[in-house]
C-alpha cells in the first residue's frame, strides 16, 4: 500500500480507539497525509527517503513542534504554538517521519498516572479502568495501541519507564547529555532527558540512532562518536554479571511484581549472566531526594508562565500587575502548584541547607554508590515500578503514595545513568509488568543488547 494510505489506516485506527483511551491532545491529520502524499510522489520519482519515511510517530506534548500546539497539557498553554522544533521533532522530520500527533501527559509533565492532564486522564489500553503510568502516559498509551509505531516521552524520574511498564512497551532513559533538551519544555533540566517508546528493543535502538548526538542548541549534549545502536543487539549477555537491587525488592513491592524479578533474574541467569544481590542503601533516601530537586528546579522553571511571557488570553480589566499575575498562575493544576510551592520552600534562605543541600549530598552519594557497583557488574535490575497499574482515581488524592511509587526510576535520573523498561510477564490479574535494567553512562549500547536479551 502508499505510505498515503497506511497513514489514513492510522489515523482510522487513531479517530476509533483514541476516543476509549485517550492518548492524544492533537491530532495532526492534515500535515500527516500531506507528508504522507510527499513521500509517495519521492518514492515514484526515485528520490531517496529517510529512513522513518511513513513511520507514524507520536510526540508527548511537552517536545515543541513548529505549527502544531504544545500545551504541556496545561490550561497555560492551551493554545500555545512553538515557532520551532524540538532537535528531537526536526531529526525525526528529516528522516521522514509521520509525526501524526502530540501525546497526552500529566500537566509539565508532573505525575506518575497522566491523570493531572488539564485536559483529562489517558486510559491504559490493557483495562480502561486502570491508569496507564506517567507522566508520558500518552506515549505509553499510543503505543500499546497501536495508534502509532512509536512515540517520544520524557523522562524527569522515570516518566517514560513508568508508562512503558504499565503499557507493556519499552521504554529507555538515556544518560544525560546523550539527547537533545533543546525544545524540551524544562521541568527539572538537571536530570532530564527525552526518551524512545515503542513496542521492541530493536525499535527503540533505531530511534536512539536518530534522535540521539551533539547539539549545538544544547551545551549538555555530550560529544561522543557516533554509535549504531541496532548493531550488535543480539550479541546476548553470556558471561556478563548483572546485580540485583537489594533495595528495589523488597518491602512494598507487590507479590506478583516480586515473583516476575525471580523470573527475569532466572531468565537471565539462563543465558548465561551471573547475577549477584548489590546493596545500594543510598536508594532509600532517593524518592526525598527527588522531589525536592525535581522541586526546586520547577518552581524556577514555571516562573515563567506569568500570562505576560507565556499564558492564555484573558482581560487585563480590572486587575493591578500582581493581582493580573496571581490569577493566571491560579490556572495551574493542583500538583503543579504543589511542586513550585515546595520548589520554592526548599530553596528559601531559612531552609536551604536543610532540604536542598541535603538533597544534592543524597545525590552525590547515589553516584559514587552506582560508580561503586558499576566496578563489580555490568548491568543492574529491578522491577520497573514496585506496583501494578492501579485504578483511575485511586492515589490521586495521596500525593505522597504516588511519589513513592516512583522510588525504583529516579536513581536513573539523579546520577544520569541510562535505565531501560522491558514488558515481562503478565499479574494474575491480566496487567502489564516491566523489568528495569541499568547500564553505566554512555552504555546504551550494551544496555540495549541485555533488553534485547530480556524482551
Ligand atoms: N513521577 C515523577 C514526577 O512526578 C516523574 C515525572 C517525570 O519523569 N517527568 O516528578
Amino acid at each position: 500500500i502508499s505510505v498515503e494510505e497506511f497513514v489514513a489506516q492510522t489515523l482510522e485506527r487513531i479517530k476509533k480507539t483514541d476516543e476509549k483511551i485517550h492518548a492524544f491532545i492533537t491530532v495532526d491529520s492534515q500535515n500527516a497525509l500531506e507528508k504522507a502524499k510527499a513521500i509517495d510522489k519521492k518514492i515514484k520519482s526515485k528520490e531517496k527517503t529517510g529512513i522513518c519515511f511513513g513511520m507514524p510517530i507520536s510526540i508527548k506534548d511537552n517536545i515543541c513542534t513548529a505549527g502544531l500546539k504544545t500545551t504541556c497539557a496545561s490550561k497555560m498553554l492551551e493554545n500555545f504554538v512553538a515557532p520551532y522544533d524540538a532537535t528531537v521533532t526536526a531529526r525525526l522530520k528529516s528522516e521522514d517521519a509521520i509525526i501524526v500527533g502530540k501525546v497526552n501527559l500529566d500537566e509539565f509533565a508532573m505525575g506518575s498516572t497522566t491523570e493531572f492532564s488539564y485536559f483529562g486522564a489517558t486510559k491504559n489500553p490493557w483495562n480502561a479502568e486502570y491508569v496507564p503510568g506517567g507522566s508520558s502516559g500518552g506515549s505509553g498509551a499510543s503505543v500499546a495501541a497501536l495508534e502509532c509505531l512509536a512515540s517520544l516521552g520524557s523522562d524527569t524520574g522515570g516518566s517514560v519507564r513508568s508508562p512503558a511498564s504499565f503499557c507493556s512497551v519499552v521504554g529507555l532513559k538515556p544518560t544525560y547529555g546523550l539527547i537533545s533538551r533543546y525544545g524540551l519544555v524544562s521541568y527539572a533540566n538537571s536530570i532530564e532527558q527525552v526518551g524512545p517508546v515503542a513496542k521492541t528493543v530493536e525499535d527503540v535502538a533505531f530511534l536512539l540512532n536518530i534522535i540521539s548526538g551533539h547539539d549545538t542548541h544544547d551545551n549538555t549534549t555530550a560529544n561522543n562518536a557516533h554509535v549504531d545502536y541496532t548493531k550488535d543487539l543480539k550479541s546476548g549477555i553470556s558471561g556478563k554479571k548483572i546485580g540485583i537491587i537489594s533495595q528495589m525488592i523488597g518491602d512494598g513491592i507487590d507479590k506478583d511484581v516480586a515473583s516476575a524479578t525471580t523470573s527475569a533474574v532466572s531468565k537471565l541467569q539462563d543465558l548465561g549472566a551471573e547475577c549477584i544481590p548489590i546493596s545500594l542503601d543510598a536508594v532509600e533516601h532517593s524518592v526525598a531526594a527527588y522531589y525536592t530537586i525535581a522541586s526546586a528546579e520547577a518552581s524556577s522553571n514555571l516562573s515563567r508562565y506569568d500570562n505576560l511571557r507565556y499564558g492564555f488570553d484573558f482581560s487585563t480589566e480590572g486587575y493591578e500587575f500582581k493581582a493580573f499575575v496571581s490569577k493566571a498562575r491560579s490556572h495551574f493544576g493542583p500538583e503543579v502548584t504543589r511542586r513550585m510551592l515546595l520548589g520554592a520552600f526548599v530553596l528559601s534562605a531559612g531552609y536551604y541547607g536543610k532540604y536542598y543541600l541535603k538533597a544534592q549530598k543524597v545525590r552525590t552519594m547515589i553516584k559514587a554508590q552506582l560508580d561503586e557497583a558499576f566496578k563489580k557488574v555490568d548491568y543492574l535490575i529491578s522491577p520497573t515500578m514496585p506496583i501494578l497499574p492501579f485504578k483511575i482515581g485511586e492515589k490521586i488524592d495521596d500525593p505522597l503514595k504516588l511519589y513513592l511509587t516512583d522510588i525504583n526510576t529516579v536513581t536513573a535520573n539523579l546520577s544520569g545513568i541510562p535505565a531501560i523498561s522491558v514488558p515481562f510477564s503478565m499479574s494474575s490479574s491480566g496487567l502489564p509488568i516491566g523489568i528495569q535494567l541499568f547500564a553505566n553512562s554512555f552504555k546504551e549500547k550494551e544496555l540495549l543488547q541485555a533488553a534485547h536479551a530480556l524482551q
